[in-house]
């Protein structure tokens, strides 16, 4: 089996090359000698057209690959053969001389571009090849010696390869320039960025902006440490070269030249060069006379004649990031004394980096911190649990910039019912939904434990997040956290995320966050239980007559500004003193607490139910008149009629009097108002009880 290898691929492809130089050259001489060209050459020029088109075409997808890659890095000789093909060409046409035009001026604009893009050992081959040849058709082969056109073309091909090669040097300092300046822009970026937005430092990005502020500290002390070299055994380039993120390329990072030739901005791939020899093999290597040109010297754009090398390793935390070099004109330039300084100068830099990683880590700790307090102190300011609720959501949704949220919290009467409480990105109907037993949320609540599901949407048999009847789609990432106070679980919250989602590390701040949030949310759990007993009757959990007479006093005043009408409603429970006495206190208590009931599912969710004295209570049926309160009571008194109430050891059947007044035809204040209803209340007493009557 045989392969070809690249070297012999080149030296087929430069045989052929010459040969079609050769045979341009013997065409152009015939074509001066004789005006018109045998018929078997016209046949041979085609076939002399295909040939460079064919090479042109293959050496231009290699080319042009590689062009995409990493702006104008050709290889070599790739680049050279690619020009040898358009360089053939135009020789094979000027010699042509179609209908008189004259191709010779495209060799301008070849050598303009040649100059301008590619390495100068490639543009200067071709400029001599050139001249030559064109030396050969001016001056020699017609025997006509033209010296004067030979002049005028060459100093034309000159003019405008000095002006690609200006290009190239400009194109070059730009390029310098635009990295210096984009570096300088982050730099001021980071170093502006504003105090107040401190939440931002627990994003993921903003923690990686801040790594690279410590950037530029690194950078100074590595050119220190360099110019140290630079000055104790002065050699012709000092460099330090940092192995690339990826670990398959390195770079310069700082260096301290004689040459202006060094390739500052590229990537060089980890296989190539001597530095790349100290990066595979991780040990020092130290060539006192570099033989056989220096093309493993590859940190340079041009051969340069260098003649010592030497270069260190530098590990961090047992992996090999970095090299340190030195390389001199002269010969055996680096003794032992030399080899120690640079070894010295790595652990400096090894030194630099635990500087800069600790840097690193207190700031960073410092900014997370600060960011913490600054969300867990909003937190706390705000008392109430549904304020609490929403600016925990909103805190974690300017961290992870999640696509929904939902937060479910335990409910007051059970342990094991949790309802929702608040979301975002979903409909705010959802807010008061029960969570189902069998879903996800449900799940995670009972198991105390978080669930992190990737490839939700295409996860086809799975419970449903809340409830069956609640679809939520689109979703490809769901986080459910548990939120745990003590031991005792506070409820859980969904994030849902469109895209991949959060982080490792954002997911811990989320995790400190729901943490936060939780002494926080039992902070507000707290708060309302002690509202709540200041302004509901122990016994029955409606309002008791303190805050009755506070409601009723909004009620009353938001009905005179909006004219507005609304009702009062006296319920009296008939013969109670009797139940007492038949079957105890406890038992009264059983039925007060049970008449409290129908009335809070009787009425709706505006009215207010309160207990206005022992066995009597007072609903204010907002927004009615006095037509549809009647109805109201009279559903009310129903319900007490037809409800048989339960207790140990029996069962009993209660019934209540109702007295009705409307605002504003029955009073127009308070007092009036109850001394209307309480009126009508007693005259259903009269009346026989067990009725509703209207002021
Ligand atoms: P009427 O039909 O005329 O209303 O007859 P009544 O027996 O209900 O008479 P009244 O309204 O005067 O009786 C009120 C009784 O309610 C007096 C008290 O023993 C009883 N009571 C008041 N508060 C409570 C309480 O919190 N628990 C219990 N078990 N009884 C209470
Ligand atoms: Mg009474
Ligand atoms: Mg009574």
């Amino acid at each position: 089996m045989t392969t070809i290898t690249e070297s012999k691929k080149k030296i087929f492809k430069l045989f052929l090359f010459l040969f079609f130089l050769i045979y341009i050259v013997s065409l152009k001489e015939e074509s001066i000698q004789n005006s018109v060209l045998p018929k078997y050459r016209v046949f041979l020029n085609i076939l002399v057209i295909l040939w460079i088109c064919t090479f042109l075409i293959i050496d231009s997808f290699k080319v042009f690959k590689t062009l995409g890659k990493s702006k104008l890095e050709i290889k070599h000789w790739d680049a050279f053969f690619w020009l040898s093909w358009i360089f053939l060409s135009i020789l094979f046409f000027t010699t042509l001389e179609f209908n008189n035009f004259n191709f010779l001026p495209i060799f301008n604009v070849f050598f303009a571009v040649v100059f301008a893009f590619f390495p100068l050992k490639i543009a200067l081959s071709f400029f001599i090849l050139t001249i030559i040849v064109e030396y050969l058709y001016f001056c020699v082969f017609p025997w006509q010696r033209d010296y004067i056109n030979y002049v005028f073309f060459v100093s034309m091909i000159t003019i405008f390869s000095i002006f690609g090669y200006i290009l190239k040097k400009e194109r070059k300092e730009r390029s310098i320039y635009e990295s210096k300046l984009i570096e300088i822009k982050e730099g001021a970026k980071t170093f502006f960025s504003n105090e107040e937005e401190n939440l931002d430092y627990l994003k993921a990005e903003k923690r990686l902006e801040h790594l690279q502020s410590t950037y530029g500290y690194f950078e100074e002390r590595i050119l220190k440490i360099l110019q140290q070299i630079k000055d104790l055994i002065d050699p012709f380039t000092v460099a330090f070269f940092k192995i690339k993120e990826d670990s398959k390329y390195y770079k310069i990072f700082e260096a301290i030249s004689e040459s202006d030739y060094l390739r500052y901005n590229d990537d060089i791939p980890l296989d190539e060069g001597v530095v790349g020899w100290i990066f595979k093999h991780q040990k020092s290597l130290n060539i006192s006379s570099v033989k056989g040109g220096n093309r493993a010297l590859n940190y340079y754009d041009q051969e340069l004649p260098i003649a010592s090398f030497l270069g260190v390793p530098v590990f961090w935390r047992n992996n090999i990031v970095g090299v340190l070099c030195v390389d001199s004109l002269q010969d055996n330039a680096f003794n032992p004394d030399c080899e120690n300084i640079v070894k010295l100068a790595v652990l400096q830099i090894q030194e630099t980096m635990e500087n800069i990683q600790l840097l690193q880590q207190t700031q960073q700790q410092y900014k997370e911190f600060s960011a913490l307090y600054e969300g867990s102190k909003k937190m706390m300011a705000t008392i109430t649990l549904e304020d609490n609720l929403n600016i925990f959501l909103e805190i974690i949704n300017q961290i992870t910039h999640n696509d929904i949220s939902i937060l479910a919290i335990k409910d007051d009467s059970s342990d094991d019912a949790f309802t929702i409480r608040a979301v975002r990105g979903v409909s705010n109907e959802v807010i008061g939904k029960v969570v189902d037993r069998e879903s996800l949320l449900y799940w995670v609540i009972e198991h105390k434990q978080y669930l992190d599901l990737r490839h939700y949407n295409s996860k086809k048999k799975i419970k449903p997040l809340i409830s069956e009847s609640l679809k939520i789609s689109e979703l490809q990432r769901v986080i459910i956290y548990p939120l745990m106070y003590e031991d005792s679980i506070l409820g859980a919250f969904i994030l849902g995320y469109k895209n991949e989602g959060p982080d490792d590390y954002e997911k811990r701040v989320i995790e400190i966050l729901g943490n936060q949030a939780s002494i926080s949310i039992s902070n507000a759990f707290l708060f309302e239980k002690v509202k709540n007993m200041a302004t509901t009757d122990g016994l029955t959990g409606v309002f008791n007559h303190r805050h009755f007479q506070e409601k009723f006093s909004e009620v009353l005043l938001r009905a005179e500004r909006y004219n507005e009408k609304f009702s009062l409603v006296l319920l009296d429970i008939d013969f109670f003193k009797k139940v007492n006495d038949t079957y105890g206190h406890q038992v009264g208590d059983i039925v007060l607490k049970k008449v409290a009931q129908i009335l809070k599912s009787t009425a709706r969710k505006v009215d207010i139910v309160a207990r206005y004295g022992g066995e009597e209570f007072a609903i204010i049926c907002v927004n009615d008149d006095k037509n549809n309160a009647v109805k109201f009571a009279e559903r009310l008194r129903m319900e007490i009629e037809n409800t048989t109430i339960l207790f140990e050891g029996g069962k009993l059947n209660v019934t209540a009097s109702l007295g009705v007044a409307s605002y504003p035809e029955d009073g127009k204040d308070k007092v009036s108002l109850v001394e209307m209803a309480d009126r009508a209340l007693y005259k259903a007493k009269h009346e026989g009880r067990n009725r509703v009557v209207l002021a």
